[in-house]
Order: structure tokens, then sequence, then C-alpha cells
């Protein structure tokens, strides 16, 4: 962020308006167009967005919601939310994400909804996900907290993640994540009624949003119709998240960019697995990880890259190895969901990187591979 973003929230502060108004409903025309979907309504975080898409959804008290459980916790916090039960199912290795074959197994009479994530802004297989459950008819949510500027090949076209392929696609801005608007979040759809569920929940459920209120020349009373929420997001983030859209695909590209070089600079470390993409997918690239070999000590090399002024992170966690999981509902193993915890790796990656800083990045990883 800079200037314009400074200016825009600036903009916003002076105007006389600042929260869910005209900014908001700019950034979302603004959101929907990029990603290509019909409907996009924001809210105050992904967190919120998925707990909307899923009481959308229908998801209550007593049902199963089929999940991973490598993923950040908010994914399994929002089926709680409902008073559902998350089931966890494993990942592929290479990917990260869920594994298709295990979902299928997974569905019971009781499984309202399937909560796939695009992790790390790698797009999950929606392809074979999406025709498991149309055949089920149980609606798939997508938490692509991770993957704003991600893309799917899909009927032969690259298309952005977003554009509804499952039902509801729940987006974070985050300043971890790809863009940011501070905290924030954008849920899209195809369908006008969900959309209409998401906006009526986001603000206490007030039966006419402040807008319509203030613009109206007869006076209307507002009604509560249902439990709501305050999930709001305020003009001064959406005009930042605006500002930050205009950047979004300098930012994808270049991090493509720093992917393609990681993948030639860490070819040559023995035992070390990189990253896959397959070939029906475009990363954004939110965060590269890494996978040691077995035998590594993944403590001792990211202590050993931090001596060298190297930040890193261990792979993504996994929420049932957390109190609040400890007895969740497993389908299968999550052996590989727990591996990638223990041997993944997440090394720097932002668009300021230069070559040098890249190739340090490697050299370091490599000596500290050596060690272990
Ligand atoms: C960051 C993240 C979230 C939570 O997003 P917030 O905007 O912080 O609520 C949810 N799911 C995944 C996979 C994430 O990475």
């Amino acid at each position: 962020m800079d200037e314009r973003e400074a200016d825009a929230a600036r903009r916003v502060i002076l105007s006389g308006w600042v929260t869910q108004g005209p900014e908001v409903a700019a950034f979302e025309r603004e959101f929907a167009q990029l990603v290509g979907a019909p409907h996009a309504c924001a809210v105050s975080n992904c967190t919120t967005a998925l707990h909307l898409a899923l009481l959308t959804a229908g998801v209550k008290a007593g049902d199963e919601v089929i999940t991973v459980s490598h993923s950040f916790i908010a994914t399994a916090n929002v089926v709680r939310y409902c008073g559902a039960s998350p089931v966890f199912v494993d990942i592929e290795p290479d990917t990260y994400n869920i594994d298709p074959e295990l979902v299928a197994a997974a569905i019971s009479p009781r499984t309202r909804a399937i909560l796939v994530v695009h992790q790390m802004g790698m797009p999950c297989n929606l392809e074979r996900i999406i025709a498991i459950a149309r055949s089920r008819s149980v609606p798939v949510i997508e938490d692509a907290a991770c993957a704003i500027g991600s893309e799917i090949l899909w009927e032969g076209n690259w298309e952005k993640i977003g554009r509804p392929h499952g039902e509801i696609t729940c987006f974070s801005f985050h300043p971890r994540k790809v863009i940011s608007t501070g905290d924030g979040g954008m849920i899209t759809t195809a369908s006008g009624d969900w959309d209409a569920s998401f906006r009526l929940f986001r603000q206490h459920a007030m039966s006419v949003p402040d807008m319509v209120r203030h613009g109206s020349p007869k006076v209307i009373f507002e009604s509560y119709p249902t439990l709501g929420f305050n999930y709001r997001m305020t003009d001064i983030q959406a005009a930042v998240g605006r500002e930050q859209l205009h950047r979004l695909s300098d930012i994808v590209s270049s991090r493509r960019l720093l992917a393609g070089r990681y993948e030639q600079l860490l070819a040559g470390i023995p035992g070390l697995r990189l990253p896959h993409e397959p070939p029906w997918a475009r990363s954004n690239w939110q965060s590269y990880c890494v996978r040691l070999a077995d035998g590594c000590n993944q403590k001792r090399v990211m202590q050993s890259m931090l001596d060298a002024g190297i930040a890193t992170r261990r792979g993504i966690m996994c929420s049932h190895r957390e109190p609040p999981y400890a007895d969740a509902l497993v389908s299968g193993s999550l052996a590989k969901s727990e591996a990638a915890q223990d041997h993944g790796l997440i090394l720097p990656l932002f668009p300021q990187m230069t070559p040098s800083d890249q190739e340090r990045v490697a050299a370091e990883l490599k000596a500290a591979c050596t060690l272990c």
C-alpha cells in the first residue's frame, strides 16, 4: 500500500459516510466484475463470510460439513458456529488440497455442505469435487481466503476463483493475503436469493438497509425478521480495497514469476519436494510451501534460516491437533495433513523480492538441508 490507499481512506473519512455505503457498493461491483460473479457481498472478514455462507446454505445443528483439518482454524470454526460438525478428510500431498476421492467416501445422510479450501492460493480440484457434490445434491462452499486472483481451467477457459463454480465463494482481505483492506471479506454467488440473505444477515437482519432509508423521500420503518449479525465492512476499508484491486493483476504476475524462479533455484536440493501446480490451475502463490526430506528437522532448518536473517513459517496447521477439535469427526486418516504441517516450510515470497534475495534464500535453504 502507498499514497493511493492512504488518499482513498482520507477521501472517505472526509466524505461524511464511513460504513457500508457507496464505497462498499462500488467495491462489490468492481470485485464481482473482476472475478466474473453475478453477485458480490462485502463483509467484515473471511470468517464472517464463511459463517454467512454456511448459514445461507442451510447448515444447522446436527449437520455435518466435509472439510479439511489442514487449514487455518477458521475453516473448521465456522462449521461449529452453525452448531454443525466438521468431518475432516485428508489432503493430496503435493497441492496441500482436499482429496476429492476422500470427499466422496465421507458423504453421509447428515452431510449438508462440502467446504473446500484453495490452500495457500492453489485451486483445489473443483471439477471433480463439484461432480461428486452434484451427484449427491450437496452444495460446495469455497474457502478462497487465500485465492484472490487464482485461476482454474473451466470448460476450456481460464476463469478466476470466485466466478461461481461451487455455490458460494468466500475471500479474505487480511494483510496475510495477496491484497488487503486491513481486515475484510467478500462473498460471491450466482444466486440472487442467497446474495440477499448475506446482505440481511450482515447488518443485524435489518429489513431496510441504512442507505435506502437515508435516501428515501418517505419515512420507512425497518423490521428484523430473523437473527442477524454485525458483519459490516466500512467504506474506509472498501476504498482501500478498490485501490488494491487495481494492483491485483501486477501482484499476481510478479508472484508467479517469483514462484517460477524458486522452482529453478530449488530444483537441485536433494530430498526437497516442491509444490505442484496441476495443469488446470494457476495459483496466485500466496504462499510457497516446500516439503523437507523426511529425516530433516523442521525446527532446526527454520532456526538456521532465521539465524541467516530469513523468516520462514512451518506448514499450515491441522485443526484436529488443537483442543477444540480433539474429538472431531474424521473420515479415514489425516496422516498426509499431519506430514504437511510437520515437514512443510513456507519460504518468503513477496513482490519486492529481487533475484538475489531469492538466490540467498535458496543457498541458505540448501545449506540448512545439508546439515540435517
Ligand atoms: C486467512 C484465512 C481465513 C480467515 O480469514 P479472515 O479474513 O482472517 O477471517 C479462513 N480460511 C483460510 C484458509 C485462511 O487462510
